[in-house]
């Protein structure tokens, strides 16, 4: 029997087994950002320890940089302690460091791919739960946690235990006005939240071979909303177009020799998997979630659930997201008033998010009861989309345009709900207060659907607008 790419990577990158059982697996990328780091670069001083491969770890700003005045000191006196740990941290342990002046500054899983860094077959690492990003491109990508950062940088190693690979197949092909984050919330609204615990996801089928390589990154970045340890999908042509002449990809002979061994990388055809799921991908409709989680999510055209439509399990936290945001069950999600929408994050964007919104939004202005800020995932992409004259279609609707950052969909910036606010966001996290206000709503979908959303003043079927 054949193996998963899963298994082949994990078998690659196996120093050996520790007495707890678990694997010791080298890191091949370990990506580093401003909030994570401090305490772990702090214990490695503290431990006279040396980061082990600095050539393999590469540092961003992200999380709290300010996406409108980028004056420094930031007037937030945590951001500016954090922005400055990262600088003379990086300096001290020679990291490179893509600062807020540098060209290739963005969101860590942006940058990554952008640059070429992330690379099939590989093992990454980051402190930041979304790194299964990196798994469109067939990496195996943790998340980790601040000691893990400083196991990381210290050894170049992870403590792991082995996972079981469960194959997510979405067959048939999407059909108009249904993108990648529609994928991904319906695969979490049926296997749940805590369905992927203990699971790496292998995403495949018609539907997901037929994404591009940033839409394949959006379905791989949710992978960890519905409890994966770690989310990927096989490299394939796409794939090696995509890396071929990026800054840190190889280049000339040795990216064929790369694209040889990438290939050997993939699951084999007779691969074994502990479980194989099926989604009918041409079913799939525009997708919201209307809950406090990201499994709590329906079609636009549906109406919010009533606790006797749920699983048992499910209705304690049901009844806590009726209270919280103020839905009724039974009511139609489409109509749902919002005050506030952001297009940005790790999630959802990339230059082909702001395209197929820009689409939408053309021609048209957005609600005067709408706050609607755009905030691109890097600077390259801003450039990128500037270029493009996208920038001005957003404006002339009403969008504020913002520099690259995670801006709205954490808040550790200036980007922050106030009060109830309801806000149609394309970042992935609708957990209470997460995007700034303790009271604040946050409703997901697709950035297509925000943009639409934008424009009505409430949820609305973007395929209404195409
Ligand atoms: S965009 Fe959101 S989820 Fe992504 S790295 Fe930033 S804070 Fe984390």
């Amino acid at each position: 029997m054949g193996q998963s790419l899963f298994e082949k990577v994990w078998d690659a990158h196996s120093v050996r087994t520790l007495p707890s059982g678990q694997t010791q697996l080298f890191i091949g990328l370990h990506l580093i950002h401003e909030v994570t780091s401090p305490q772990a670069f702090q214990m490695m001083r503290e431990l006279a320890l040396e980061v082990a491969y600095p050539n393999r770890t590469f540092a961003t700003v992200d999380h709290i940089v300010p996406t409108d005045v980028r004056t420094r000191p930031f007037a937030d006196e945590m951001a500016e302690q954090m922005m400055q740990a990262i600088e003379e941290n990086t300096e001290e342990f020679d990291i490179p460091l893509f600062d807020m002046h540098n060209q290739n500054q963005g969101i860590v899983h942006v940058i990554g791919p952008e640059l070429g860094l992330t690379q099939p077959g590989m093992t990454v690492a980051c402190g930041d739960s979304h790194t299964s990003t990196h798994g469109a491109f067939g990496a195996i990508a943790f998340g980790i946690g601040t000691s893990q950062v400083r196991d990381v940088l210290a050894t170049q190693c992870l403590a792991m235990d082995p996972l079981k690979v469960r194959q997510v197949r979405v067959n048939g092909l999407l059909g108009k006005g249904v993108y990648a984050k529609d994928v991904i919330l319906n695969i979490i609204r049926q296997l749940g939240v805590k369905g992927g615990v203990g699971y790496a996801y292998e995403f495949a089928g018609a539907a997901i071979e037929n994404l591009t390589m940033e839409e394949r990154m959006t379905v791989c970045n949710m992978a960890i909303e519905g409890g994966a340890r770690a989310g990927y999908i096989n490299p394939d042509d796409k794939t090696y177009e995509y890396l071929k002449g990026r800054k840190y990809a190889p280049q000339g002979d040795a990216f064929d020799r790369a694209v040889d061994w990438w290939k050997s990388m993939a699951s084999d055809e007779d691969a074994h998997y502990d479980d194989i799921y099926d989604l009918d991908g041409s079913s799939l409709e525009p997708t919201v979630t209307w809950g406090i989680t990201p499994g709590q999510s329906l079609y636009v055209t549906e109406q919010v659930p009533a606790p006797a439509d749920l699983n048992e399990e499910d209705r304690d936290v049901a009844n806590e997201a009726y209270t919280y945001m103020g839905l009724q069950p039974g009511q139609p999600i489409a109509g749902t008033p919002i005050d506030v929408a952001f297009i940005g994050s790790c999630t959802n964007s990339r230059i082909s998010d702001l395209r197929e919104a820009a689409k939408v939004v053309q021609g048209h202005k957005v609600s005067s009861k709408v706050k609607p800020l755009v905030v691109p995932g890097s600077r390259e992409i801003l450039k990128t989309a500037e270029a493009e004259g996208l920038h001005e279609i957003f404006e002339e609707a009403g969008f504020e345009w913002r520099g690259a950052g995670c801006s709205m969909c954490l808040a550790m910036n200036p980007d922050k709900l106030q009060g109830r606010q309801v806000c149609a966001s394309s970042s992935n996290r609708n957990f209470k207060g997460r995007q700034g206000s303790p009271t604040g709503r946050t409703l997901l979908m697709s950035p297509a659907m925000v943009a639409a959303a934008a424009i009505a003043g409430e949820v609305v079927d973007v395929r209404t607008m195409m």
